[in-house]
């Protein structure tokens, strides 16, 4: 459903992509892993539309990123694409629900269809009872679970998470990542998962490790 072809990409003098190559096929949860500072970051930014790349191509659904007008691409992104990242990604004034909603708004749903379809995820995420609390009265694991409602509350074909668990511990970890492993299964979404944790990757049906801005095919990690 995706793919990325021979990406590089340059900030000033480091060279963050060099001919990095990546398929994520549909329903299927990739990890995307390797050292600090290898590109998987940059990687997973091109693959989304979120960065240009300098060289190579992303298609997705047969429609090369790259080729698209600016504004298509936004479109595209809100409607096909979802995204957790590591913190710092609800907006602190409004409760959870209207977090979760937001996407729903952004993409013209009226506001009671957008709350009520945010509401059904509270419950699916073990977060029954905390709609109408604010993202700083949450823990960290409760946070990342609001922010995986979000991602996925638009219902996109391919949701990315940069270091979902990175500022967890591990029993708050395994539970994010079966809650964001289990939603997706169940949505049929395809997901891009960065992390640098062997014990994340583990959630994935397949890890590829980048090493200095190429991604080599890594093996299908053990179920
Ligand atoms: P980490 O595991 O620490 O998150 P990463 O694998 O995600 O690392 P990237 O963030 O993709 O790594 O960065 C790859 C390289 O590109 C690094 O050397 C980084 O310093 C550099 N880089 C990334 N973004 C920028 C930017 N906006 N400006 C300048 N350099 C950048
Ligand atoms: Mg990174």
């Amino acid at each position: 459903v995706l793919y990325a072809d021979g990406l590089y990409k340059r900030f000033g003098v480091t060279e963050a992509l060099r001919g990095a190559s990546l398929a994520v096929r549909r329903g299927e949860i990739v990890a995307v892993t390797g050292p600090s500072g290898s590109g998987k970051s940059t990687l997973l930014h091109c693959l989304a539309g979120i960065l240009a790349p300098d060289r190579g191509e992303v298609v997705f659904d047969g429609r090369h990123l790259e080729r698209l007008r600016d504004r298509d691409r936004t479109v595209l992104r809100r409607r096909s694409f979802g995204f957790v990242f590591q913190f710092g990604q609800l907006v602190p004034e409004l409760p959870a629900i209207e977090n979760v909603a937001m996407p729903m708004l952004l993409g013209g749903a009226g506001r009671r269809a957008a709350l009520a379809a945010a509401a059904a995820w509270f419950p699916r995420l073990g977060l029954d009872g905390l709609q109408w609390r604010l993202p700083g009265e949450l823990s960290g694991g409760q946070s990342q679970r609001v922010a995986i409602a979000r991602a996925l509350v638009a219902d996109p074909q391919v949701l990315f998470a940069d270091e979902p668990t990175g500022a967890l511990d591990s029993v708050a970890a395994d539970q994010v990542m079966e809650l964001l492993v289990d939603a997706a299964r169940r949505a049929g979404t395809s997901v891009l998962l960065v992390t640098h944790e062997a014990r994340v990757a583990a959630f994935a049906d397949r890890s590829v490790t980048v090493r200095d801005g190429r991604a080599a095919a890594g093996g299908v990690v053990a179920a």
